[in-house]
């Protein structure tokens, strides 16, 4: 098999938040930076035919347990999916673990200019959401999002889920156009196979791509493939520690028919409520997921309800997401164990009552109400601190740096991608004052 040699000042492997945000400080401080992304750069993003191509298995990816996980191979990652809210990092991040991510968060909200959206773009089945929540005593507010309110065409519902035709949605793909106009590469369909490690320090990577072997030299290695492969990709490179025990938030949607427009008439996750976070790990927000995969979840757990599909667009959504606990693991060819634990059965349980009442008083009739099946969409924890990386996301190999979600020491209980971007901000200004020492 032909082999193609690279050489770069630092590699990165895969395109997501974590990966995009490092790659992209590194080659604006003068870096030559080469990013590895497996998936190919879908040009066409936001339908269902779209979606089905750069998500994993076409969606039907599921653990061991049957749980279904949903992640995006592309260049972004799974931000092409996401729903793009955008949630600080949680208070318990710095207390316990030292971590303080308060700058580079802060600069990411004035850069990108990260709000809460108007009214009349969050929509109208999410604000009789917010405000039946309200009447009921709970505390729903607007979230913080990625959305650009200016580009964001409303009635595409659920469409954000699918990849956001209208460009209204930050992704990481625009810090990987910043990385390309601040001379680096990126290089797609390249599937990191194993980082290349000598006398205990990481020289670069190995990858496969389909015109044959990739060999990339490399002063500084990060694996930033995302929950799921970046514990693969450390295992297959001795790094054993990597993959025992994850995260997953694993979630419920809860859905009824109302009389009025509904969740699709809106972004998803624009209002909720953090209030049960702390105590209890529960997050609550609109969301109703876009039609087909809709049609696949109602079939999966309540098929007797298909019939409610004529009343997709009066259907309001509440999704129930919760902070796991850890268990399970991740083998070095990527199959995925994730129990799920009493405490995480309960969690579900409280959150979907209460969600069922927010529905009803917002007038949804209570026969009409589905909980659907148990999924998980941010998986982490997989190279947690403490275990697999130290303060600066080093790994015990020198050299070898992580910046994912596989990094988060525990659950997050709310949207990640702001906190993965503040650590990846974070681990650059670390590289940039420690490493590539022969060109400072
Ligand atoms: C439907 C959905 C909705 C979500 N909504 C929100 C939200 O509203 N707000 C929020 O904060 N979070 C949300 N999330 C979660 C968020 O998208 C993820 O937490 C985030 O994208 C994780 O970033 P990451 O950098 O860890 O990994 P990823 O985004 O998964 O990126 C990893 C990248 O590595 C690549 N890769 C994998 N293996 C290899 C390999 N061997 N070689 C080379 N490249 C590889 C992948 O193709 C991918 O591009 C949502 C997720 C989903 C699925």
């Amino acid at each position: 098999m032909k082999t193609v040699r690279h050489k770069a000042d630092a590699v990165v492997v895969g395109s997501g938040p974590g990966g995009a945000t490092v790659a992209r400080a590194l080659a604006r401080a003068g870096r030559r930076v080469l990013l590895l992304e497996k998936g190919r750069h879908h040009a066409r993003v936001g339908n269902h035919l779209s979606a089905l191509s750069y998500t994993d298995r076409m969606g039907l990816r599921f653990t061991e347990e049957g749980l279904n996980i949903v992640r995006a191979l592309t260049t972004g990652g799974s931000t092409i999916l996401y729903c793009g809210a955008a949630t600080e990092p949680p208070p318990w991040l710095q207390a316990k673990y030292g971590i303080d991510l308060e700058p580079h968060v802060r600069e990411t909200i004035n850069e990108l200019g990260l709000h809460p959206l108007p009214d009349e773009v969050v929509g109208q089945g999410a604000m009789r959401i917010l405000e039946a929540a309200n009447d009921l005593g709970h505390r729903f507010e607007k979230l913080r999002k990625f959305i650009d309110p200016d580009r964001c065409r409303i009635r595409c519902g659920g469409t954000c889920m699918l990849g956001c035709p209208h460009g209204a949605k930050w992704t990481a793909r625009d810090y990987v156009a910043d990385m390309v106009a601040a001379g680096g590469k990126i290089i797609n369909g390249a599937d990191v196979r194993r980082v290349i490690i000598q006398d205990g320090a990481a020289t670069g990577v190995l990858a496969l791509t389909p015109r044959g072997r990739l060999e990339v030299e490399a002063e500084v290695v990060v694996v930033a493939a995302g929950g799921l492969g970046t514990p693969t990709i450390l295992r297959r490179s001795g790094l054993d520690e990597a993959g025992v025990g994850m995260f997953l938030d694993p979630l419920v949607m809860v859905t009824g028919v109302s009389r009025h427009a509904g969740t699709s008439s809106g972004p998803p996750m624009s209002v909720g409520t953090y209030e049960f976070m702390e105590d209890e790990g529960i997050l609550l927000s609109n969301l109703i997921d876009p039609w087909g995969l809709w049609l696949i979840m109602v079939a999966r757990k309540n098929p007797a309800r298909l019939g409610q599909f004529l009343s997709y667009r009066r259907q309001l959504g509440l999704m129930v997401k919760i902070g796991d606990e850890l268990a399970g693991y991740v083998t070095p060819d990527g199959r995925v164990s994730k129990p799920l634990t009493r405490q995480d059965h309960d969690r579900l349980d409280r959150g979907a009552a209460v969600a069922r009442r927010i529905l009803i008083r917002a007038g949804c009739h209570p026969r009409s109400i589905i909980v659907g099946p148990v999924r998980g969409a941010h998986p982490g924890a997989t190279a947690r601190l403490g275990r697999v990386v130290d303060d600066n996301l080093q790994t015990r190999v020198a050299n070898l740096f992580v910046s994912d979600a596989s990094v988060l020491p525990q659950a997050l209980d709310r949207p990640m991608v702001l906190t993965i971007i503040g650590l990846a901000k974070r681990l650059a200004d670390h590289l940039l004052s420690t490493s590539f020492q022969s060109q400072v």
